[in-house]
């Protein structure tokens, strides 16, 4: 086999046993990049020179027998909104096309530290917002499995780099579904951590009180041991959680007999493709062989979860995106300013693309004087039944299983005249971050010739429970180890 396309555990195997060197494998890596990419284009940056060095790094401390670690040596990728110190980290905007951080986000720093190889960053719809990567500035990124097709967003780059092995893992950003809804349509495993298991600190914000970092991987096993390096609570960040972080690999292989699974009623409606349903239900069903209890549960205010999702999300996000003023970070149009204010509007206009725009005055509006508390407080306050919904079905399960997406990936230009059927295809993966509970997307079957995505959803830091049963279920199934035509 191709050393790219090897597992994480099976990379770290052949590492540790010394039978492959880190710049064999990242060598390896980098080259199917330059091969693969082209028609994909999931990489806005591929920071070859660095990753050798790393590389060599990594080989060195394996050689002195220095704090060796399971991801010494590994090569992995990031979203584009995660702070790179020296490399460029532009949130596929063009605000931010030319800006170099002066610092490590957290999880990169703590990736660094356990000796992972820095390969590149992934693009993105800008700034987190969209569902199809086609809001990046600079290009499409291309589902490998029907290149006529979108990878789903926002983490498109990340999803379509695991899914062409171009990388062992990668770090997606997950607001509303970023992680898991392109993990679904691209076949890869990908884990939306609770709000605050891993620290925010160095992750550019899209919405303050819903953003989390999360691994991507070709199976759960491999999430779980990215997991493990970055969860943890770290000063820089205050909302990171202080619980410790339990050993993810454990008790991942342990069974999963007699734990309670709900099918919430209100995730399976009309309108869904019907391969996706029938491959959920198959899913479910064996779910059911490996001794799991199923049963229906309902989320009553699960129709309020897009409403909530996107008002919060236009209200935080215009905020959060005030600082890119020309002034402090990246773009800066001052030809012809007159003033400050001519300064300002000059650089966003020509900096932000238009859903970025239409999405700040959206945001304006809803936190304008009369406006704030139609919608705004509103949202905030039904934002509570949803995590209630959450709250009251979990005294009754263990875990909730759900469709990822209502479809399979659809084609490149079909939905980017619709603004609202964009944002319709989030509908299972939105209501969970106003919660701050985890999710992990598993490959699940097939609809159509494009993959489908089952999402496990459990309580407040249940990430080793979500992780346990992934894992027992891609033990007793295939999907995840299924690559897309092209990378045979
Ligand atoms: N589709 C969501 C949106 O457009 C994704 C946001 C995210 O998770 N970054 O807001």
């Amino acid at each position: 086999m191709d050393l790219y396309s090897l597992t994480l555990r099976e990379a770290g195997e052949l590492l540790a046993k010394k039978q492959v060197s880190s710049l064999e494998l990242t060598s390896a890596t980098l080259e199917h990049i330059h091969r693969t990419d082209a028609s994909i284009r999931a990489f806005v940056t591929v920071s070859d020179e660095t990753a050798l060095a790393q590389a060599r790094q990594a080989d060195e401390r394996r050689r002195r027998g220095e704090m060796v670690t399971p991801l010494t040596g590994i090569p992995f990728a990031v979203k584009d909104c995660i702070s790179t110190k020296g490399v460029r980290t532009t949130c596929s905007s063009r605000i931010l096309e030319n800006y170099l951080p002066p610092y490590n986000a957290t999880v990169i720093a703590r990736l660094a530290e356990a000796g992972a190889v820095l390969i590149g960053k992934h693009n993105m719809d800008e700034f987190g917002m969209g569902s199809s990567c086609e809001n990046s500035a600079f290009f499409n990124t291309h589902n490998p499995w029907d290149l006529e097709r979108v990878p789903g967003g926002s983490s498109g780059g990340s999803a379509a780099a695991v899914a062409a092995r171009m990388g062992t893992f990668a770090l997606g950003e997950d607001t509303g579904g970023s992680i898991r809804m392109p993990a679904g349509f691209c076949n890869v495993t990908g884990l939306k951590t609770t709000y605050g298991r891993v620290s925010r600190y160095g992750l550019i914000a899209l919405v303050s009180s819903f953003d989390s970092i999360g691994p991507m991987a070709q199976d759960a096993y491999d999430c779980a041991s990215v997991l493990q390096v970055i969860a943890g609570k770290d000063p820089h960040d205050a909302t990171s959680l202080s619980a410790p972080v339990p050993d993810y690999l454990k008790d991942i292989t342990q069974p999963v007999k007699g734990f309670r699974v709900g099918i919430p009623k209100e995730y399976f409606q009309a309108g869904m493709e019907a391969g996706v349903e029938s491959s959920i239900r198959e899913a479910i069903r064996k779910l059911g062989e490996l001794g799991m209890e199923i049963q229906e549960v309902s989320l009553p205010h699960t129709k309020y979860g897009l409403p909530v999702y996107y008002l919060i999300l236009f209200a935080e996000a215009s905020a959060n995106l005030a600082r890119f003023d020309g002034t402090r970070f990246g773009l800066s149009v001052s030809e012809g300013a007159e003033n400050v204010i001519d300064l300002y509007l000059q650089t966003r206009r020509e900096g932000f693309g238009a859903e970025v725009r239409r999405r700040i005055m959206l945001g304006a509006y809803v936190l304008s004087a009369g406006y704030y508390d139609a919608y705004y407080l509103k949202a905030q306050k039904v934002r509570t039944l949803l995590r209630q919904d959450f709250e009251n079905a979990f005294e009754k399960v263990d875990v909730l299983v759900a469709p990822t997406c209502p479809t399979t990936a659809f084609k490149l230009g079909e939905k980017t005249a619709d603004p609202l059927a964009m944002y319709l295809s989030d509908i299972y993966v939105v209501a969970t971050n106003p919660a701050g509970v985890p999710a992990l997307s598993v490959p699940c079957g097939f609809s159509n010739g494009m993959p489908v995505g089952m999402q496990l959803i459990g309580k407040h830091l249940s990430e080793d429970l979500l992780l346990r049963l992934g894992h027992a279920y891609q033990s007793v199934t295939d999907w995840h180890k299924m690559r897309p035509g092209m990378i045979q």
